[in-house]
């Protein structure tokens, strides 16, 4: 959708961009981004710096005629497999997927 601008269930050219995709926070007005992951800042950080930074972030086209949606995200070549936060990366490129189950 997002290269052919073209909707591939309904064939819709009406498209919702919402960039970057947020939640609405449930306990005060505003809307918050939603990030792919934390990483640990590396380097000295000042006292009040987060030692974690945001990694990423998700951009949604969506169909305004069927709602049909795609996402897409940002930044992946910050990201690094970490399974207890549930971020893992299944890579089929050379042989077998590993990673997956
Ligand atoms: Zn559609």
């Amino acid at each position: 959708m997002k290269n052919s601008k073209t909707c591939p269930k309904c064939a819709g050219k009406k498209l919702w961009i919402i960039d970057p995709l947020q939640t609405v926070y449930e306990y005060a007005p505003g809307t918050l981004p939603l990030h792919l992951a934390y990483k640990q800042k590396t380097g000295d950080t000042g006292w009040l710096d987060s030692k974690t930074a945001r990694v990423g972030h998700l951009v949604a086209w969506i169909c305004a005629g069927c709602g049909f949606s795609e996402l897409w995200a940002s930044d992946l070549d910050q990201l690094e497999p970490d399974p207890a936060a549930g971020i893992r990366l299944v890579d089929g490129s050379q042989g077998p997927a590993k990673g997956y189950r």
